[in-house]
């Protein structure tokens, strides 16, 4: 079969509904599911068998919003969480623990900044912060023998900056470690980090997955094309991706679930002992939302082009923070990985300072 368009996997991906079955994917509102006997439901705990018994780890609706983002990333699996932040944090810690080491862009939303700096510092992950604009080189020399991934945004949350996503990727691999992006502000609309050699994406599905501001969602996609045994090997990394989980029977998550090792490990450790799964009834928002992604995210850029071009000529603008102005520091970077458009958030800076930028939100009459 021909591949499906973009818009097309918006509106259909992930729900393939049999004759005389509803169209809409149904809400599935149940905590548990039946079996016959308890073997079954034996096996589903082992892994040793595929399907659903217990919503914190999978639920049918979130399957839908799972595999459609997956299928819109070019990825192999996703897990939808709570928020954009359980996201963040899950894919960190689903490969970093206590005396581990991550590097992150200096410039990227103040809530993963928090997160990094100060909560996972108390739980023994350490960060160095680095320039966004760093060099590959840059990038490498930041890397210690204990670092376990590198971490980045797309597009910066506020100030616009475009990650040199390839160059980022290219100094992960060269260290055998994965790159994870930040999709939220292009989504995969504008960009898909995947074919520029990013390992993990997340988003906070919150903003415009969902794109109407219903409910508090958040996603992580795999790639599926990091070689965790081969790192493994030449590194002693990824261990708990490699070597038998005693939890489950000694499984193996590279050798059971191949280039889904990552995700499922996410899956059925971290929503086992954590929690933070989405509820079915915002997935069931969410996959609605997903529906007009396309539509929206063109006419959010034309938008927000139109009021970058506005202020860009204002004379009480001090500066643009967008990456589509040929004039902006990002425009050859915004041309490589956003070639069609970037996002529909701006930001930028007014003379004056704080009070003047005050008066300006507060006479804002629509935002
Ligand atoms: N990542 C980015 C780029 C964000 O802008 C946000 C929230 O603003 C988050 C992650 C966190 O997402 P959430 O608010 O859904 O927890």
């Amino acid at each position: 079969m021909k591949t499906k368009k973009f818009e097309t996997i918006c509106v259909r991906g992930g729900y393939s509904p049999k004759t005389g079955e509803p169209v809409v994917p149904p809400i599935v509102a149940s905590t548990t599911y039946r079996y016959e006997t308890t073997e079954q439901v034996h096996e589903l705990f082992d892994l040793s068998a595929q399907g659903y018994f217990y919503s914190r780890i999978e639920n049918p609706t979130n399957t839908v919003v799972e595999k459609r983002v997956a299928s819109l990333e070019g990825g192999v699996g996703a897990v939808l969480t709570s928020s954009g932040q359980a996201a963040t944090f899950f894919a960190i810690i689903n490969i970093a623990g206590a005396g581990d080491h991550i590097v992150a862009a200096r410039s990227i939303y103040g809530g993963s900044v928090n997160l990094i700096q100060h909560r996972l510092s108390r739980l023994g992950i350490s960060c160095t912060f680095i320039d966004n604009d760093s060099t590959q080189a840059q990038i490498e020399a930041a890397v210690e023998p204990n670092t376990k991934l590198i971490f980045g945004e797309v597009l910066s949350n506020p100030t616009l900056k475009v990650l040199d996503i390839a160059t980022w990727a290219n100094a992960a691999h060269n260290k055998n470690i994965p790159l994870i992006i930040d999709n939220t502000f292009p989504t995969p609309y504008f960009c898909r980090p995947f074919e520029f050699g990013a390992d993990i994406v997340t988003h906070s599905a919150t903003k415009y997955l969902d794109g109407h501001a219903l409910q508090v969602s958040g996603i992580i996609v795999d790639s599926g094309n990091f070689n965790w045994a081969k790192a493994y090997e030449e590194t002693g990394k990824f261990a708990e991706v490699v070597l038998p989980d005693s939890t489950y029977k000694n499984i193996s998550y590279t050798q059971k679930f191949g280039n889904m090792a990552y995700i499922v490990k996410a899956r059925v450790q971290l929503m086992r002992d954590i929690g933070a799964t989405c509820s079915p009834f915002g997935a069931f928002l969410l996959q609605n939302g997903i529906q007009t992604l396309a539509l929206r995210m063109k006419q959010h850029y034309i938008n927000a082009f139109r009021v970058a071009n506005f202020l860009e000529l204002h004379d009480k603008v001090e500066n643009v923070n967008f990456p589509a102005l040929k004039n902006n520091k990002y425009y050859n970077v915004a041309c490589k990985y956003l070639p069609d458009g970037c996002s529909g958030v701006l930001s930028f800076e007014v003379k004056g300072g704080r009070d003047a930028a005050g008066r300006v939100i507060n006479a804002l009459k629509l935002v």
